[in-house]
């Protein structure tokens, strides 16, 4: 941005050039509102119109194509294979009813301990903020949850609030969704008021996709609302592939850590994403070049509709045995599945 302004003509002070060097719109929201939401333009903008026979409408259906133009910028044309378009394009395969694929497939129903509050783990609350997500990962193991009766946001943070107010255990509160960061940073404010009069809350950890598929979110609002806040603060982001960084993304990862956030990533193991060796590497490398450090590679939820990516248990083994003899041993990620009644999540 300096250079572009010492390049303004002396004579004209005020001109703005014309061709900022900006990746994404400035407004978060235009950008968001702006996401392909239909999988023939998806499909067109990728050179891909009809060459891919098992879309479909049906799957769709159940769970809405969703994906920002910054995201669909960084897939490569003409392939109906890449790594980043099959994680967001509804196709046939996800109709098929598989045994072992259900519904709630991680036991969040029973664990639910108030409104939108999930509570699991020792010392750790985890709010279902929000259902809304920049981007729809078919993959997802809560395309199936009900949100809409079950947010933390909805009734202005009251029961969740209540609840962590009243366990002493709880240190750690945990924002999940959904995404997040796709409310406004007043609402989430609103929370952060509330939680910084709780004192035995030590800690805030966010889960969030949007740094990667809408990067534009981190603005300057909440850069501002993280600086004030009374506690360390972890962003857990998600990205699977090596390709889903770029300018962009390492831009507001660098503005995260200048505010003090510690930066790390959750994959999942996909099949067709990521199930290489050579995938998987250059993720934590580039992870690690954008100030993310890896910190889980879950096994799949095994959520109906997401059977074909699953990886079976023993190529998973040997996936992540590669790793931790090319990579230092900080750029290898735990291996862990989630498990109903666990007390965490369990290492492969
Ligand atoms: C995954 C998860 C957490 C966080 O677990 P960590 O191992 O601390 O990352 C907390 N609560 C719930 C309900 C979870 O599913
Ligand atoms: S961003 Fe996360 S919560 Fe949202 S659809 Fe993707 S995996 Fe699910």
């Amino acid at each position: 941005m300096r250079a572009v302004v010492a390049r303004r003509p002396a004579n004209r002070p005020d001109m703005i050039p014309a061709a900022l060097p900006t990746m994404q719109p400035a407004d978060w929201r235009q950008a968001w509102r702006d996401a392909v939401r239909d999988p023939r333009e998806l499909l067109a903008l990728l050179g891909l119109a009809d060459a891919v026979p098992a879309l479909s409408d049906a799957a769709a259906a159940q769970f809405p194509l969703r994906v920002p133009r910054g995201f669909v910028a960084r897939m490569r044309h003409g392939d109906p294979a890449d790594p980043l378009l099959r994680q967001v394009l509804p196709l046939d395969e996800e109709l098929r009813p598989v045994p072992g694929f259900s519904l709630d497939a991680v036991g969040d129903a029973a664990a639910r301990s108030a409104h939108g509050v999930i509570h699991k783990y020792a010392g750790r609350a985890l709010l279902v903020a929000t259902g809304s997500c920049a981007v729809h990962c078919r993959y997802c193991f809560r395309r199936h949850f009900p949100y809409a009766q079950e947010t933390a946001a909805a009734d202005g943070w009251r029961e969740a609030v209540a609840a962590i107010t009243a366990d002493p255990s709880i240190g750690e509160v945990i924002l999940s969704g959904g995404d997040p960061w796709s409310l406004g940073t007043p609402k989430l404010a609103e929370l952060t008021g509330q939680l910084a009069a709780i004192p035995h809350v030590r800690r805030l950890r966010v889960h969030t996709r949007l740094p990667i598929v809408l990067p534009a979110r981190v603005d300057d609002a909440l850069l501002a609302w993280l600086r004030a806040l009374p506690w360390p603060v972890v962003v857990v982001v998600h990205a699977n592939h090596a390709r889903e960084f770029d300018a962009a993304v390492d831009g507001a990862m660098a503005a995260l850590r200048a505010v003090g956030c510690t930066l790390l990533n959750q994959a999942v193991l996909l099949r067709g994403v990521n199930d290489d060796a050579d995938s998987l590497a250059a993720l934590s490398e580039q992870s690690f070049d954008a100030g993310v450090l890896p910190y889980y590679l879950h096994q799949l939820d095994r959520v109906a509709g997401a059977a074909h990516f699953e990886v079976d248990d023993a190529t998973a083994r040997a996936l992540h045995a590669s790793l931790r003899a090319r990579l230092p041993g900080f750029l290898v990620p735990r291996l862990v599945r989630e498990v109903a009644g666990d007390p965490s999540k369990r290492p492969l």
